[in-house]
C-alpha cells in the first residue's frame, strides 16, 4: 500500500469504512489517523497519515505468537486466525506500530489489507472510499503496477524503519 501525505485529508472515512466492512466493535479499530507537526513557526509543516498494520516483512508480531495463529500469506498479507488465537497478546507487545487490538471476544484483530475483497478484485474498503484518491494499493513485485510506478517516482518514507521490521506501507511525501 501507498499513502500520499499530500493528499490526506484526515477525514476518517477510511477508519469508518474498515469499521463497517470489517464488523469492528464499537470503540476499537484497524486504523486511524495521525497527525504530525514539524519544523519552527511560521514554518510549520503539518503531515496527516491513514495509519494502520503495515504488513511488514520481518515480522515480530509471528516470530512471538505461541500458536501460529499470526500468520503470513502467499503474497505478504500479515494475518490472525482468530480461532488460534488464545488472546495472550504477545504480539501486541511486539508490534512497534501499536497495530493490533485485543477483540472483545477473546482474540487479537487488525488490518488484514481486507484480502476478502482483493479476492474478488476489488480495493480494500479503505482504498475504495477515500474522497481524494490518497491510497494506492497493488502488487510491488510487479514493476509496470500504479502502485510501483507512484513509489518509484515520488519520494517515499516508511514509518519507524528503526524497528527493522521491513515495513510494507510507503507514506510519498
Ligand atoms: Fe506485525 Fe505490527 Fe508489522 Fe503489522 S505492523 S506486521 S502487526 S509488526
Ligand atoms: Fe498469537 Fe493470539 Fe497470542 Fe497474538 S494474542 S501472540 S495472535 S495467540
Ligand atoms: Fe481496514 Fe481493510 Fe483498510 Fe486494513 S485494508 S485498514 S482491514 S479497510
Amino acid at each position: 500500500m501507498a499513502i500520499d501525505t499530500k493528499k490526506c485529508v484526515g477525514c476518517s472515512d477510511c477508519v469508518v469504512a474498515c469499521q463497517t466492512e470489517n464488523n469492528i466493535p464499537i470503540g476499537y479499530s484497524r486504523d486511524w489517523i495521525t497527525e504530525t507537526v514539524e519544523g519552527t513557526y511560521p514554518g510549520l509543516h503539518l503531515e496527516i497519515r491513514s495509519e494502520r498494520c503495515n504488513h511488514c516483512e520481518d515480522t515480530p508480531c509471528v516470530r512471538t505468537c505461541p500458536t501460529g495463529a499470526s500468520h503470513v500469506i502467499e503474497g505478504g498479507i500479515v494475518k490472525v486466525t482468530h480461532e488460534e488465537c488464545i488472546g495472550c497478546g504477545a504480539c501486541i507487545q511486539s508490534c512497534p506500530y501499536d497495530a493490533r487490538y485485543s477483540h472483545p471476544e477473546g482474540y487479537v484483530d487488525k488490518c488484514t489489507f481486507c484480502d476478502h475483497r482483493i479476492n474478488n478484485g476489488q480495493d480494500p474498503a479503505c482504498v475504495s472510499v477515500c474522497p481524494t484518491y490518497c491510497m494506492y494499493f497493488g502488487d510491488m513485485d510487479d514493476p509496470n503496477s500504479e502502485i510501483s510506478k507512484i513509489v518509484s517516482a515520488r519520494k517515499v518514507k516508511v514509518l519507524a524503519p528503526e524497528a527493522g521490521t521491513k515495513p510494507q506501507i510507503f507514506y510519498l511525501v
